[in-house]
């Protein structure tokens, strides 16, 4: 099989250091497995996109030396794609409009929205699709392999909001299979959102890809790196030292020559000695720079 990785970012900020983590390691495992890897920007939700954004993480990827594959694919200019794939689901019965608030799923999974029966007027209405008693079970190629109830532990999910924006869930599906990727790898917060993706390829008959997820990246509290809790955008003239950082976190052994090397050196060494089982599944220690 051939192989297709790639890196999906949300433009919503900088890159950091978790998110370089999970670039350097799907393009790694891209590399040693003579594969593609591509780069999709998840700018569907336009109130998250910050200004500038998309051009710093194109730059900041090129100073790491993650050259991609092909033409850069952005969501926002897939809404025919989406509209099709949801369409699709409303002929096999899988979606509801919904009028009810996030907080009522959040909070129970299990709740027994009214909308699902009783028609909801169209207008400013969200469309969920109705999750049926069915458990998906995964493996991943790090972390463990994980079944999930579709109903009793998910809940109905929306696939297009309340302002017609399209879920990241149906997005990346749509995408995933239009790009032919055939191996995700990409940061442990998704983890546990995977099976409901599994269970939207069934329902529009695409491939399930493997997935590798990385271990939580955390700052000096134990907190998570996102941009919510503010983690430090990347200092772009320390390339080479923070890349082999990052090496080092993936458990890749980079030798101590290299610690300093040009990028392009690093990552040669890396993937030519690339071992994805290397990773550590545990969330690692803090670190002194985050
Ligand atoms: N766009 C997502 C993020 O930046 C990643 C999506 C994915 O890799 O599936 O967190």
């Amino acid at each position: 099989m051939s192989y297709i990785g790639r890196f999906a970012p949300t433009p919503s900020g900088d890159l950091h250091f978790g998110s370089l983590s999970a670039a350097v390691a799907s393009y790694l495992d891209a590399k040693a497995n003579e594969g593609s890897w591509l780069v999709r920007i998840e700018d569907l939700d336009t109130l998250r996109v910050a200004a500038g954004s998309v051009d710093s993480i194109l730059s900041c990827l090129e100073t790491f030396g993650l050259h991609w594959d092909g033409r850069v694919i952005y969501q926002s200019q897939r809404q025919d794609a989406y509209e099709e794939a949801l369409s699709k689901l409303q002929q096999q019965g899988h979606t509801y409009r919904c009028s009810c608030t996030r907080s009522k799923f959040k909070t129970n999974p299990q709740y027994k929205c009214p909308c699902a029966t009783y028609r909801v007027s169209a207008d400013q209405t969200s469309v969920r699709v109705r999750l049926p008693h069915q458990n998906i079970t995964i493996s991943d190629v790090i972390m463990a392999d994980q079944t999930q109830n579709m109903a009793l532990e998910v809940g109905d999910f929306v696939v297009r909001r309340k302002d017609l924006i399209y879920a990241y869930q149906l997005a990346v599906v749509v995408d995933d299979a239009h790009q032919k990727v055939s191996h995700v790898v990409r940061g442990s917060d998704l983890y546990d959102q995977t099976p409901r993706q599994v269970w939207l390829q069934s329902c529009l008959g695409f491939q399930t890809p493997s997935y590798s997820h990385l271990p939580i990246i955390t700052n000096r509290q134990g907190q998570k790196l996102s941009k919510q809790n503010l983690a430090a955008a990347l200092d772009v003239s320390q390339a080479p030292r923070l890349l082999s950082q990052v090496l080092e976190r993936l458990g890749q052994n980079l030798p101590h020559s290299l610690h300093a090397a040009p990028v392009q050196e690093q990552l040669a060494y890396a993937a030519q000695h690339w071992n994805i089982q290397q990773i550590p599944k545990l969330m690692q220690d803090p670190i002194a720079f985050v």
